[in-house]
């Protein structure tokens, strides 16, 4: 059994964790609930640098070191690199590590910063202002850099190298430009073809009004169908939907509606229900609160959000079963609308401009064209007042499409606003993963769309739960890819996965 100093460290790592969870409780509250006048935002960023501070205290308390050192040096507990205690402790260490380095006046600046620049980003967006915005960015970009020096990178490294580092652990600006330049090749082309395509995928499904009360209960259903436990977990509404909570049993998603948009709303439900499913399936009990019973890195959970909302959400066998689930909520408002409309409506590939709306095809060019100028601002090579001019020759040179102005071009986003630099390319990879993931899921099970088409989604669940979820922490992306598909991560699944779907649909098979 671990030994005495384990445990001690155990109980310190859980404590804080309790803290942390608030402290993303407060956030949550902060995009859903939370009064926008100016007295709530400053008060919330009070609230969130102080608790940034506590968390920051515990992660660098001085008995820590003492601890991790005897834990280290007793092999029973390491001998197995994938069990919980070795897995615990390469997570502490690591963390433990990167706080150490920073000094604790930058952490409560840096909380108390994004906490403002997120409600300054909202209003300029919100007026089209990127005047108000460019001081709060070259903030930002300031104290990241700042956070970066405290953490170093290699020789051969950058800057940004760091930041990534502590969204996806070992990722660097070199490996996700050798990940993307092949996806890049053969995407490009493909767009091209499906964009000249005479033949176009029918667009009724997203021309039709729908009452916002009737959306909100159809994609309640949808996802509790698909195994979204909602006594454990909530679904509310923001500007930008996530996924968010406290622990396994406590999981909040948020979506967004429109009238004309109910495949806007169902997509991004979806996807968030993915995240979701993975939050609440971790592994629990003793390690709850545990860096064992956490999720694995971002790149991982966007593969869980991507494979739900793409691989199942967009496929032919998911709207047999959604079809005429559809004419039960709505009723003679879709009475027209063939199962065709509503498959061919969810795949529709249009080059624009917003990341959030994009389809299958050119998400991943969104996440290219933030990759690189995201890369350059933190290096220094762009101003942040030549962002919006950098932005728009980058859609007009990937996309083909003109950016009309700043709040639809490079202030769309909250990423920036709230610090989180290094983290877009985790949504490529994670793309990249989920298409990879289900290939292998589909050797195995080969019957999930027959599945599907039946409204039966436990098999694919189920399969992810013991392939990814249940594994908490233990490998990260490029790890876990190889481990679970025999393969390492590759851009030739999900590249087989657009072309299979989406060619038939533009009559280029
Ligand atoms: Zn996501």
């Amino acid at each position: 059994m671990p030994n005495a100093d384990y445990s001690s460290l155990l109980e310190h790592i859980r404590e804080t964790s309790l803290l942390d969870s608030t402290a993303a409780l407060l956030d949550w509250d902060q995009e859903t609930m939370m009064p926008t006048g100016g007295g709530a935002v400053d008060y919330r960023a009070r609230q969130m640098a102080q608790l940034a501070k506590l968390v920051h205290q515990r992660n660098t308390d001085p008995k820590i070191e003492p601890w991790l050192a005897a834990c280290e040096s007793d092999k029973t507990l390491t001998a197995d690199p994938t069990c919980p205690t070795a897995v615990n402790l390469r997570e502490i260490r690591h963390q433990y590590d990167r706080d150490t380095k920073l000094p604790a006046k930058l952490v409560t600046e840096f909380s108390h910063t994004t906490s403002l620049a997120k409600h300054h980003w909202a209003e300029a967006r919100k007026n089209n202002d990127f005047a108000t915005f460019e001081p709060w960015l070259g903030k930002t970009i300031e104290l990241n850099h700042q956070r970066a020096r405290c953490w170093g990178w290699p020789e051969e490294g950058e800057p940004w190298d760091t930041l990534a580092d502590g969204f996806e652990p070992g990722m660097t600006a070199a490996k996700v430009e050798k990940i993307f330049s092949p996806l890049r090749d053969r995407l490009t082309p493909l767009i091209a073809d499906l964009t000249e395509a005479e033949t176009r995928p029918s667009d009724r499904f997203n021309q039709v009004k729908l009452p916002l009360d009737e959306q909100r209960r159809f994609v309640r259903e949808v996802i509790a169908q698909i195994g979204f436990q909602f006594n454990r977990g909530r679904l509310d509404e923001s500007t930008h939907p996530f996924c968010s909570g406290t622990h396994r049993d406590d999981v909040r998603l948020t979506t967004r509606f429109h009238e004309t948009m109910l495949n806007d709303a169902l997509g991004s439900t979806l996807h968030e229900s993915g995240h979701g499913l993975y939050e609440q399936n971790l592994p629990d009990g003793e390690h709850l609160n545990t860096p064992y019973g956490s999720a694995a890195g971002l790149a991982v959970h966007e593969s869980q959000s991507r494979l739900i909302e793409n691989q199942l959400g967009r496929s032919h066998a998911f709207w047999t079963w959604c079809h005429p689930k559809l004419r039960e909520y709505f009723g003679t408002k879709v009475a027209d609308l063939s199962l065709d409309d509503c498959y061919q409506g969810a795949n529709r590939v249009t080059p624009g401009l917003i990341r959030v709306e994009a389809d299958e095809a050119t998400y991943n060019l969104h996440i290219m064209i933030r990759f690189e100028l995201e890369r350059a601002l933190v290096r220094g090579d762009l101003s942040p007042s030549d962002l919006p001019g950098v932005w728009q020759e980058k859609y007009a040179a990937y996309l083909g499409v003109e950016v009309p102005d700043n709040a639809r071009g490079c202030m769309q986003d909250i990423h920036w606003s709230m610090g989180a630099m290094g983290y877009f390319p985790t949504y490529t990879i994670g793309t990249m993963l989920a298409a990879q993931l289900f290939e292998t899921a589909l050797e195995q099970i080969p019957d999930l769309f027959e599945q599907f088409s039946r409204g039966q989604f436990d098999a694919l669940t189920g399969w992810l739960n013991r392939n990814v979820h249940r594994r908490g922490r233990t490998y990260y992306a490029e790890e876990l890819c190889e481990t679970v598909t025999g393969q390492p991560l590759s851009a030739d699944p999900l590249i087989r996965h657009l072309e299979n779907k989406l060619k038939p649909l533009h009559g280029l098979a």
